[in-house]
């Protein structure tokens, strides 16, 4: 596991496709970069407003982590937690802050990157061999568009 920093504009872009993963649609989110002291001991936070289905997710700033901490930063895999407090929050809301619920939450949002992960290198693995001669295309970033007549053959 290594640190997996982003800007802005990709974090957005990999909400947008977590909300559409996660069934979160429905839910309008924001997403901010804030300073590190504002959100100790964490790195994220979210706040959320569930009779609007309003929700505002909060990162710490790729410049603040420590980079002698033990568990990486990856930020996608910290917005999926965050997302994942969306569902969990009506289950649990009376508990407050519970560990089991974080504990749960953390597994199954490193599970949910590690497979996504895992089917984009297989995506691109096949993707090479069909398209040696586009193969610079596919390092910069995931939504490459495919063919798809030329891919069915
Ligand atoms: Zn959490």
């Amino acid at each position: 596991m290594q640190n997996n920093f982003m800007d802005i504009e990709m974090l957005e872009d990999r909400l947008r496709y977590w909300q559409a993963q996660l069934r979160l649609q429905d839910w309008q989110i924001e997403m901010k970069f804030d300073r590190g002291f504002n959100l100790a001991p964490n790195v994220a936070d979210i706040s959320l407003l569930e009779e609007s289905r309003v929700a505002r997710i909060r990162m710490m700033e790729a410049n603040d982590f420590d980079p002698s901490s033990i568990a990486p930063y990856d930020m996608e895999q910290t917005m999926v937690h965050e997302l994942l407090h969306i569902h969990f929050f009506p289950l649990t809301r009376t508990l407050g802050k519970s560990i089991p619920e974080e504990q749960a939450i953390e597994a199954i949002s490193w599970a949910l990157i590690a497979l996504d992960r895992k089917a984009d290198e297989i995506e691109n693995h096949y993707m090479k061999r069909l398209y040696p001669e586009a193969c610079y295309l596919l390092e910069p970033y995931k939504g490459v568009v495919v063919n798809e007549s030329a891919a069915d053959d």
